[in-house]
C-alpha cells in the first residue's frame, strides 16, 4: 500500500497531546471499556480495575495477556486518558503499559 488518507472521518483523529495520527484513525485500534459474563455480571475497567478481588485480577489478566496479543497494549497504569479502557492496537510499535 502507498498511501492511506484519513481525514474528516470521525475515527480520524490525533494521539492526545501529540502531532500525529492515532492507530484508530487506520483501524488498527480498539479501545475496550469493560466485559459482560454469561451470567450478566458486568466488569468496568474504570470502576474495577484497581479491584482487588477477582473483577481487578480478571483485568489486570485480560491486560497483561493482551501486550503478548497486541502490539500496543496501554491501559490505566498508563495515564489518566486511559483510566477507563484498555487500548489496543496493531500499528507496528510497541508498548505495553
Ligand atoms: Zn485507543
Amino acid at each position: 500500500m502507498k498511501e492511506i488518507k484519513a481525514f474528516g472521518s470521525f475515527q480520524c483523529r490525533t494521539v492526545a497531546g501529540v502531532k500525529r495520527l492515532s492507530e484508530h484513525a487506520f483501524a488498527k485500534a480498539a479501545d475496550i471499556s469493560g466485559f459482560v459474563l454469561e451470567d450478566g455480571r458486568e466488569i468496568s475497567v474504570l470502576k474495577d480495575f484497581r479491584n482487588k478481588g477477582a473483577k481487578g485480577d480478571f483485568l489486570r489478566e485480560i491486560h497483561d495477556r493482551a501486550c503478548s496479543l497486541f502490539d500496543v497494549t496501554l491501559g490505566p497504569n498508563y495515564n489518566a486518558d486511559h483510566v477507563n479502557h484498555f487500548h489496543l492496537d496493531v500499528g507496528g510499535e510497541y508498548a505495553c503499559r
